[in-house]
């Protein structure tokens, strides 16, 4: 061999054993995960072996970063500083918390009170785990601080609240969000398909390479039968159940959706399922239909143009918006 054909040899087994090395590797890329007090997971194609894998860590710590922020169970958090602090006067908080504030007014201002983070004012005094829920004495107390109007938005990402005892909860919102971003994440990363889901809440980014993405709806009374699987592409899905934490004393069923006029449970249904393009309306929005109950729950939803929903009342029976009923 000579020198020359030597090194053009040499050449092409680099070059072939640079290609081997290359981390191509097409496939679905999966990972389960618990956050924010919830199972959570994450499904995407992607080419590249390296890239997929980091995904699924990036949605992971994603979660994780705005559980950090929100959770009601950490002292250090955005959400437990104006718990703490917003009754005694302006707090700043970040952009992100601010906005997410700002999404959860407009809803209160929708749903005339029935969606209010301040539902936690009552809401803290239930522990579902323990069976526990305020006495008679408390809930006249708590009442009057449920008002999505003791909550303050002032300008510059400062927040306060009107009267001392005021507390709000991010529950019924946070989830979604933090769904919306970590598909935000994807998709910006190149992503075209993929699924992610945390509780009751679930994006889809594209299809299932070639076939819709299959949602289920839960059965609200047995644990792992579904009541209806829904083809779908490129939206979001969420779902409120009465039976997700819940404990029942003398024939009553109190559960973690609080009507924020009586700091009850409503009862007349069972589940309510919300279909649209944005996974933080759609969280919001379940939990909010809940409270409002079939009737004007249905009247709500038909005016919110490209949202559908959803609902199982108390017999059984299964209620679609205009949407679906095409
Ligand atoms: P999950 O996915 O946790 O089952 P949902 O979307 O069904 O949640 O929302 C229920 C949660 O919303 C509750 O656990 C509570 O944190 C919060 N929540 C309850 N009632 C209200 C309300 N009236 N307005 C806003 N948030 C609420
Ligand atoms: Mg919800």
């Amino acid at each position: 061999m000579t020198l020359t054909r030597f090194l053009t040899w040499l050449q092409h087994s680099v070059l072939l054993l640079a290609v081997l090395a290359l981390p191509v590797k097409a496939q679905w890329y999966r990972l389960p995960f618990q956050t924010m007090g919830t199972q959570a997971y994450v499904e995407l194609w992607s080419e590249d072996n390296n890239l997929g894998k980091d995904l699924l860590i990036a949605v992971q710590n994603e979660f994780e970063r705005i559980n950090q922020k929100m959770s009601p169970y950490l002292a250090s958090s955005e959400l437990s500083l104006l718990n703490r602090e917003a009754a005694n006067g302006l707090v700043t908080i970040s952009p992100e918390f601010y906005q997410l504030l700002q999404q959860a007014e407009q809803l209160a201002k929708l749903s005339d009170g029935a969606f209010d983070i301040s539902f936690a004012s009552v809401g803290f005094s239930y522990d579902y785990r323990q069976k526990i829920k305020p006495s008679a004495a408390e809930l006249q107390q708590q009442q009057p601080l449920v008002n999505y109007r003791h909550i303050q938005l002032h300008p510059a990402n400062q927040v306060s609240f009107s009267r001392p005892g005021v507390k709000i909860d991010l529950g019924g919102i946070a989830k979604g969000y933090a769904v919306e971003q970590a598909i935000g994440l994807l998709a910006s990363a190149g992503i075209k398909h993929a699924l992610v889901t945390a509780g009751g809440d679930t994006r889809l980014l594209g299809d299932k390479r070639g076939r819709p993405w299959l949602v289920a709806i839960k059965h609200p009374r047995k644990n792992d039968d579904i009541v209806a699987q829904l083809p779908l592409t490129d939206s979001a899905i969420s779902t409120s159940g009465d039976y997700e934490r819940f404990f029942i004393e003398d024939g009553v069923r109190y559960h973690h959706i609080l009507d924020p006029k009586s700091g009850q449970s409503p009862s007349g249904l069972m589940s309510v399922t919300v279909l649209g393009s944005d996974t933080t309306r759609t969280d919001a929005l379940s939990t909010t239909l809940f409270v409002l109950g079939l009737e004007r729950g249905m009247a709500l939803i038909e005016k919110i143009d490209g949202y559908d929903a959803v609902f199982i009342d108390i017999n059984h029976q299964l209620y679609f918006s205009s949407g679906l009923n095409q």
